[in-house]
């Protein structure tokens, strides 16, 4: 019987149910759309500021400086384990990922700037280029977001020689309406690469690298990239594109098929609209379905409905601010007033973005008074409060880290 509810498909919720799953738990996802995987950039993100140690000592600081953050109900330890799991499974479906929390990856934006990031696929990880290297970048006319020549002279100012070129489609493929999605299937077919690839060893001159937008085929993509560097004679690697991602589905399908295979099961399309509840114990799950809604029995039950910005905590013009699925009380600023602050760079974020439902340190719910709201229930990601983990640059690493540990602490609950 299915009676361990994980509420959220995104990176904190998939986490979680593949957590609950290996240790024998048989979890329901339950989710109203596929998460921020879809959009973000695909890489793990842990956090945004340069430290000396790298994230992993900028972590441990937030840790000592900070007890109510995120990342101080995982520990270090807690994050090192989530990202240590994440990689084997990457692994095991052929999409490697490259780095450690010891020192951070600069990578190119789609515009040409460097960001860091501490876990990147291997698609991406010959991206971190250094002052000398030549570049080829090639894109798709067809392709909106992703300019070649702009990214070039950005690229160019950072003393890093490289060209922008433009791609010809083959005539087939032309009259398609093209998305990140549709032209990674087209890298699913051999004749397409072979064609790309043609143009590649054409354009290169002396390139030693070749950036491409990150659509390098959807299930595949380190096939595709060594075809295409066999034909080219370069060193090819993705680009993080604007919305959809493919990288982020690429995390997402992978995490799933690990889910499933693992005695779990998604259910996307599904929001939660309440809970039921015999006094500290959370008893039931309530969620839409087609003309009706659909009971759940919960024995446990894991909240990682993304916060305010994944659709599990709304607003009004009024100021009110709730929690969309199970009703939990939240940490919220007290008026719309004090949403922002008033300096935009303020280094702790806004206030709206910190709001989030308060944890202990197993990540169970708590309300105004410190009380713990149901024993059974977990929450992670974005979901929890304090953090403005988009200031922070640590969403990924948080819902990596929190995810993972609300799942395992979870599968220990018994009946
Ligand atoms: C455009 C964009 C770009 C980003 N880029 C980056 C980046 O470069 N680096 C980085 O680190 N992070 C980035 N992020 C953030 C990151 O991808 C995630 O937001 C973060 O990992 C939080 O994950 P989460 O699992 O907590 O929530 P989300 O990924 O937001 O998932 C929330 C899930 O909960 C579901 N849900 C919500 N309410 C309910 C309900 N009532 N019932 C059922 N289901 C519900 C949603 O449908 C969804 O499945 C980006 C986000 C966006 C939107």
């Amino acid at each position: 019987m299915r009676d361990t509810i994980v509420i959220g498909a995104g990176l904190a919720g998939l986490m979680g149910a593949l957590a609950l799953a290996e240790a024998g738990r048989r979890p329901l996802v339950l989710a109203t759309g596929h998460g921020a995987t879809h959009w973000s950039s695909g890489t793990i993100d842990v956090w945004g500021q340069a430290a000396s140690g790298g994230p992993r000592a900028a972590v441990a600081a937030v840790i000592a400086g900070d007890p109510d953050h995120p990342y101080a109900r995982t520990g270090v330890a807690g994050l090192e384990a989530a990202c240590a799991r994440f990689r084997q499974v990457m692994q095991a479906a052929a999409y490697p990922f490259v780095g450690d929390l010891h020192s951070d990856l600069m990578i190119p934006t789609a515009l040409g700037a460097f960001r860091r990031a501490a876990l990147v696929p291997r698609t991406m990880s010959a991206g971190a280029l250094q002052a000398g290297d030549r570049v080829l970048i090639a894109g798709f006319r067809q392709l909106r977001d992703f300019y070649p020549p702009l990214m070039a002279q950005n690229l160019r100012s950072q003393g890093i020689a490289a060209h922008g070129v433009y791609l010809e489609l083959p005539p087939v493929n032309r009259n398609l309406d093209f998305t990140t999605r549709s032209l990674a299937q087209c890298f699913d077919d051999g004749a397409f690469r072979a064609h790309v690839g043609a143009q590649l060893a054409r354009l290169r001159g002396d390139a030693s690298h070749i950036g491409l937008p990150a659509v390098l085929g959807m299930r595949h993509p380190l096939d595709v990239i060594a075809e295409l560097e066999r034909h080219s004679g370069g060193q090819v690697f993705e680009i993080a594109t604007l919305p959809p991602s493919v990288p982020g589905m690429r995390i997402a399908s992978i995490l799933e098929r690990a889910i499933v295979a693992a005695g779990g099961r998604i259910q996307i399309g599904s929001a939660v609209l309440r809970g039921v509840a015999d006094g500290d114990r959370l008893t039931t799950v309530i969620s839409e379905a087609a003309a009706r809604e659909q009971q759940h029995r919960a024995v446990r039950c894991l909240l990682a409905s993304g916060g305010i910005a994944g659709g599990g905590v709304r607003t009004d013009q009024t100021g009110a601010v709730w929690e969309t699925a199970l009703g939990l009380p939240l940490a919220a600023p007290a008026s719309r007033r004090a949403w922002f602050a008033s300096r935009s760079l303020d280094p702790r974020g806004h206030a709206i973005f910190r709001t989030g439902v308060l944890s202990d340190d197993r990540l169970r719910p708590l309300d105004q008074r410190g009380v713990v709201v149901y024993r059974n229930v977990t929450i992670a990601g974005g979901a929890l409060a304090g953090a403005d983990t988009i200031r922070e640059r640590s969403r990924s690493g948080v819902a990596l880290a929190t995810g993972w540990a609300a799942g395992s602490r979870l599968a220990a609950i018994e009946a």
